[in-house]
């Protein structure tokens, strides 16, 4: 029987016939898993050989000097192999790919982060792997996408659609729907049809463990606030996982772009633009128009840029469990710069959001409450967008010099 566990009204499995098998294997498979007991500790023993968890917890002490207090403290997802929590996610599912004996993975990928972790897990574990892309983020994304074919996998350029990250998921789904026998479905958030949504936070709750119990070693105490940034909403899952039955506040932060006045945004809660609707198989908030036609999202941040939300998070916010805010494009580089200059990291312009939520509300907040950022990748694959946005003239030369050099080779 299909499972379609609902989170309030939202969630569920929307699936074509020809899906739901696949999905009642998924479903089996990941239940029994979960009620193995040593699935757990054979997922941390990878995490914690192949990755690098324990993620460490950084007292931000400049910062905390900064702003006169609040204490803040690092969730260090940055260091994660691949550079973000995407690995514990796509690593995770590759346990499971090992334990229903398929051979071949596909995913979707926007900005191309989720697709090179793919590919790194599809090498390590010996799988065959294709990757959808919208043919637009194609073109944007190249060093992406090198490294995903020097991992092995196959790149597929979608030309359907707008050519971006949904036109890319739908072609993934298509693709399952003729080759469910042998291929699993990676999906890079904790969106999309049961058990997606349940089985994504599962595995990032691992953030949410570790930190809970590095905050206790250190301080005694809960955080008074979490901030998480949020685009599908799985970073935010996995470090809020270990904190709702206590009195912290938690904070998600969604992509502001150019203003939420101005409707170049990727924020469907934190704007009130976001309504309730079903695409891509499940039920949550999307940006929309009135006939139900994704809109275009606009983030300084490409893996922020997302039409829905966890539908996790929808019921949450709906509850009043989860405050949501959004940080602009122009908040996001400053907070960036800031994190840089006072601590030496390089936060992921996507962590950069929650870094300036936390940093807009530490004059609120007493010296002695504690907070935790939790930064979820790192900025490095960034360089290309904050050189432009910070106008750096010695890049654009190296830029130019390379493309001059390739000119050249071109025309000999
Ligand atoms: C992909 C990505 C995100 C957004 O994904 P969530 O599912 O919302 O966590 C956030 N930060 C980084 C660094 C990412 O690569």
């Amino acid at each position: 029987m299909l499972d379609t566990r609902y989170y309030g009204e939202f969630g569920g499995a929307y699936l074509p016939e020809i899906l739901v098998s696949t999905f009642e294997e998924l479903g089996t498979a990941f239940r029994e898993a979960k009620d193995d007991p040593g699935f757990w500790e054979e997922y941390k023993n990878l995490m914690s050989t192949y990755s690098c968890r324990p993620t460490p917890l950084t007292f931000a002490e400049n910062l905390t000097e900064y702003f006169g207090g609040p204490r803040m403290y690092i969730k260090r997802e940055d260091l994660n192999h691949t550079g973000a929590h995407k690995a514990n996610n796509v690593m995770g599912q590759g346990l499971l790919v090992k334990r229903m004996g398929k051979s071949r993975v596909i995913a979707e990928t926007g900005a191309g982060q989720h697709g090179v972790a793919t590919a790194t897990m599809a090498a390590k574990f010996g799988l065959s792997c294709t990757i959808y892309m919208g043919e637009l983020d194609v073109a944007r994304q190249r060093p992406n996408v090198f490294w995903m074919e020097r991992l092995g996998a196959r790149v597929v350029p979608v030309q359907d659609g707008s050519r971006i990250l949904k036109d890319a998921i739908n072609a993934a789904l298509r693709d399952w729907a003729g080759n469910m026998d042998d291929t699993h479905y990676v999906l890079g958030t904790a969106c999309g049809a049961h058990p997606f949504p349940e089985m994504v936070s599962y595995f990032q709750s691992i953030i949410g463990q570790e930190a809970r119990r590095q905050i206790m070693d250190r301080e005694g105490r809960t955080p008074a606030r979490i901030y998480a940034c949020v685009g599908g909403g799985s970073n935010a899952l996995g470090i809020f996982s270990s904190f709702y039955n206590d009195p912290t506040e938690l904070v998600g932060v969604e992509a502001g772009g150019q203003g939420l006045e101005t409707g170049r945004h990727a924020s469907r809660l934190a704007s009130n633009d976001g309504t309730p609707g079903i695409a891509q198989g499940y039920k949550t908030y999307f940006l929309q128009n009135d006939e139900g036609q994704m809109q275009d999202t606009h983030s300084v941040a490409a893996g922020l840029d997302y039409v829905g939300v966890s539908p996790i998070l929808a019921a949450l916010w709906e509850e009043g469990k989860i405050r949501f805010e959004a940080a602009t494009d122009g908040e996001v580089l400053a907070a960036f710069t800031l994190t840089m200059e006072k601590e030496g990291l390089i936060p992921a312009l996507e962590s950069s959001h929650a870094f300036a939520r936390a940093f807009k509300e530490a004059p609120d907040l007493g010296v002695d409450d504690i907070i935790l950022i939790n930064q979820s990748g790192r900025g490095d694959k960034d360089i290309f967008t904050v050189a432009d946005a910070f106008s750096d003239q010695q890049w654009s030369k190296f830029i130019l010099k390379k493309a001059e050099e390739y000119g050249a080779e071109l025309v000999s």
